[in-house]
């Protein structure tokens, strides 16, 4: 992992707060060049948040089973994956590797911080296709010697947009075959019933592995993100990451939501109901041509016009993804899975498309 390291953040000191040199507890606070003043009636909002959250990590351990000295909050896991560029990437000479159809920000984070994509395409089935993903890290293996190499492998399971997982055995052989960092998004791990990766952190010191409070937790505007990797690797990750990058309140929510793990369960299950129905009736439908099979909350299907049906329904108030120009997605929306009533909205629209 050192060596993968760009030699700017090895080498860095890191910023030193005051949260970072006191600790304990005082009775007067003049450390920070906070304002005593609190003019929001919000308790601690005038004074700056933990740096490290230990409060929410330390219940992240307890509720979701993430050891407590393995993980690194971000502001979303967005954040994250822009730090895992900006740690192992040297813009102008390094570059990631990607299987698309995926999550799009890999790209737009690599493209800000100048950093190179190259891709191996998943099948049209949206599987890893191994016998290319081997070949390709094969001859990057062998060419290299010049300035850069391929530092990041990104795996998105389960994967957006298809909405697949990949079984763990597979991420398995993606480690063995990398000798860069792979990271693992697990943004819709709760939804699925495949096993984490986080089982394989103790075999593959090189793994990262990405969570967030945005899908199942249903706290998108808290941006709470948890990289969970090797102690040495999370330790940099702390060491260059904005200081004060999960605000005060951020972190009550986290805490609230994470307390209230059973309300999640019962909101999980509802989805997971809910996802059984939508495919058996979406599959009913006529405009309808394929339900791809979803271990996430949303769904992406196959229509006969997508942007047609994109403009109807959006007529009639209802939001969907076009991901028609994504590759292999031909004619494809990606459908969040909504409450009851959204998706019945849903079906009702799509029942009474007529074909132009
Ligand atoms: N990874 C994937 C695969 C996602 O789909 C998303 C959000 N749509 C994210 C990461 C970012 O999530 P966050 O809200 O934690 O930044």
């Amino acid at each position: 992992m050192r060596e993968l390291l760009r030699k700017n953040i090895a080498n860095l000191t890191p910023y030193s707060c005051a949260r970072n040199d006191f600790t304990g507890k005082a009775e007067v606070y003049l450390d920070a060049n906070e304002n005593w003043q609190d003019f929001v009636e919000k308790a601690d909002a005038n004074r700056y948040p933990d740096p490290l959250s230990v409060a929410v990590r330390k219940k992240v351990e307890e509720v979701l089973g993430l050891p407590f000295s393995k993980t690194v909050l971000g502001n979303g896991s967005d954040e994250l994956i822009d730090n895992l560029l900006r740690c192992f990437c040297e813009p102008g000479k390094d570059s990631i590797l990607l299987m698309p159809p995926t999550y799009g920000a890999y790209k737009v984070f690599a493209d800000i911080n100048d950093v190179g994509v190259s891709t191996v395409p998943l099948t049209p089935s949206f599987g890893i296709d191994f016998p290319a993903l081997s070949e390709f890290l094969q001859r990057e293996k062998e060419n290299r010697g010049g300035e850069g190499r391929l530092k990041l492998l990104f795996i998105c399971s389960p994967n957006n947009p298809s909405g697949n997982a990949f079984p763990l055995d597979e991420v398995r052989q993606v480690c063995e075959l990398f000798d860069g960092i792979t990271v693992v998004d697990e943004a819709y791990y709760d939804f699925s019933e495949k096993e984490s990766a986080v089982k394989l952190l103790d075999s593959y010191p090189n793994l990262v592995v990405l969570r967030t409070l945005s899908k199942c937790w249903a706290l998108a505007s808290a941006r709470v993100g948890i990289a969970v990797a090797d102690e040495e690797m999370v330790s940099v990750f702390r060491s260059m990451k904005y200081p004060y990058n999960l605000g005060t309140p951020s972190q009550e929510l986290a805490l609230k939501a994470l307390g209230n793990a059973a309300e999640v369960e019962k909101g999980l299950c509802l989805i997971k109901d809910e996802r059984l129905r939508l495919e058996e009736k979406l599959k009913t439908l006529a405009c309808v041509r394929t339900v791809f099979p979803s271990d996430a909350n949303f769904f992406l299907v196959r229509v006969s016009d997508a942007l047609s049906i994109y403009h109807y329904l959006a007529g009639m108030g209802i939001i969907v993804r076009n991901r028609s120009k994504e590759l292999h997605c031909e004619n494809c929306l990606r459908v969040t899975i909504g409450s009851r009533k959204e998706n019945d909205r849903l079906l009702a629209a799509l029942a009474a498309y007529k074909e132009r």
